[in-house]
């Protein structure tokens, strides 16, 4: 099939990647020039693992184009998926420009019958504004050219994408013709023997599955984390706990785990866009407010323990904190909404400085940083280390943010050799506490026995 993805970030370049892996014509199309640059020339613009070679092998076949061209990218294909992004607004609603820019694009351009494909995550009611859209912009040219709108929400994870697509879970699929739905269920084949992934409904339970299940996933955090409190004042251990918990196959073991609040470009807005589409709907999502109160508190929890270690936030000025790890999650360089930066604010703030290092994702946090610092200060107060070790060499104490695998075995007598006040604060509970004290460090986790 020839096929068309608009957008060509996290989730565009994979889901180009793989339908052209299993031998469609695609092209991928971004307004942004200096991405379609790069990945024209070969080069991948995202860390996402496994991902580099995929591309390069359906680029060199001539599966997979890019193009910032409107013209090209709307009169290749009869299906066009809309991958753009949808960040939040100040009161936390989902931005839909994006989408309807495209869809604007696709009416103006569009010579012949079309399946429209949304993947980007949209407010309920989004499929029908841009079938709106795109019909107005036909009006507009005077033709009548018969198109189909669906949705079909995207569940992979960044550090698993290329997997999450090949091998999906489930693949959502919202229509309201019989044809878009025998389309899409054709696409989808590949990957998925059978058709036994595919699960058929209305645009608006698909748009609003997407949002409910990025909701479950958040409230199991903010719940466990909120549990996780509770542990360590009662001197239980939250990953025992954890472990218990999860073995009941109705709990099941996957985000369970305490840390410091869940990051992010997906959870954190689309729990306040699904919070906002309720309320314009007269309902106040008790649960989902409470998840976000839990989440905002504990992206803040590792400042305030330090605070405590050094007895006071003032008694922070001057001290130098070295950070493993600012992606929100392992095997990205996303950094959108990452705890680490809510620390490293807050850091700043109380006069300390930071030595951080990430595998991939310094680059993006500089940027950001010196976005919102300017460069001197910048500068000034943030060291990006070229390894874990130059992360920590001088520094008071070490704060494990993200759980690389490179940080999951340090060396602890190293550490307690180096880190001035030998102490660790563990984010995501990855160390034992009894090696650590062996290893003369003193050590904090997350609703861990004995933690303050
Ligand atoms: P992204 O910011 O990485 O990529 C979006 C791309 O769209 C950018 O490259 C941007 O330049 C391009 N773009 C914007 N407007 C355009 C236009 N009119 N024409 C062409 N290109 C345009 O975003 P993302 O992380 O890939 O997310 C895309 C959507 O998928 C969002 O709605 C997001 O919520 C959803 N989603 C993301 C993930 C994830 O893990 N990142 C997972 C599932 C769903």
């Amino acid at each position: 099939m020839n096929i068309t993805i608009i957008g060509a970030g996290y989730v565009g370049l994979v889901v180009a990647t793989c339908f052209a892996d299993v031998g469609n014509e695609v092209v991928c199309h971004d307004l942004d020039d200096d991405k379609i640059a790069r990945l024209s020339r070969g080069e991948v613009p995202i860390h996402e693992p496994n991902l580099a070679p995929v591309v390069t092998r359906n680029r060199l076949a001539g599966r997979l184009r890019f193009t910032t061209s409107d013209a090209l990218a709307i009169g290749h294909a009869g299906i066009i998926f809309l991958a753009v992004g949808t960040p939040p607004e100040g009161d936390g609603s989902a931005d839909i420009d994006h989408v309807l820019a495209a869809a604007r694009s696709i009416g103006r351009l569009m010579e012949r019958p079309l399946l429209i494909v949304n993947k980007s995550t949209v407010p309920v009611g989004t499929a029908d504004q841009v079938r709106a859209t795109v019909a107005a912009a036909l009006a507009g040219r005077g033709v009548d050219i018969p198109f189909d709108v669906v949705s079909n929400p995207e569940f992979l994870k960044e550090g698993m994408a290329l997997q999450d697509f090949m091998k999906p879970d489930r693949i959502i699929v919202g229509a309201e013709s019989a044809h878009a739905l025998g389309v899409m269920r054709q696409l989808y084949a590949p990957f998925s023997r059978n058709h036994e992934k595919f699960v058929a409904m209305g645009t608006r339970s698909a748009e609003l599955t997407k949002y409910a299940a990025n909701a479950m996933l958040a409230t199991r955090i903010s719940f466990m984390n909120e549990l996780a409190h509770l542990a360590g004042q009662l001197g239980a251990d939250i990953e025992a706990v954890r472990l218990g918990i999860g073995a009941d196959p109705r709990i099941g073991r996957q985000f369970l785990s305490a840390g410091i609040g869940y990051g992010g470009s997906c959870l954190p807005k689309d729990v306040r866009a699904l919070i906002r589409i309720a309320a314009r709907h007269g309902q106040h999502l008790r649960i989902l407010r409470a998840t976000q109160e839990v989440n905002d508190a504990q992206q803040h929890l590792l400042f305030e323990r330090l605070a405590s270690y050094f007895n006071g936030a003032s008694a922070l000025r001057g001290r130098s904190i070295a950070l493993w790890g600012l992606a929100f999650k392992p095997d990205t360089d996303d950094m959108r909404d990452a705890p680490s930066l809510v620390l490293i604010r807050a850091l700043l703030a109380a006069g300390a400085t930071v030595r951080a290092y990430d595998p991939v994702a310094s680059g993006q946090a500089r940027r950001l940083l010196v976005a919102e610092h300017g460069e001197a200060r910048c500068a000034a107060s943030v060291l990006f280390a070229s390894s874990a070790q130059e992360a920590v060499e001088q520094a008071d104490v070490l704060v494990l943010v993200t759980e690389w695998q490179e940080f999951r075995s340090p060396d602890f007598r190293y550490l307690a050799s180096t880190l001035r006040a030998k102490a660790v604060f563990d984010g995501r509970n990855i160390y034992d506490r009894a090696v650590l004290d062996a290893a003369g460090l003193y050590y904090e986790g997350i609703g861990r026995t004995d933690d303050r």
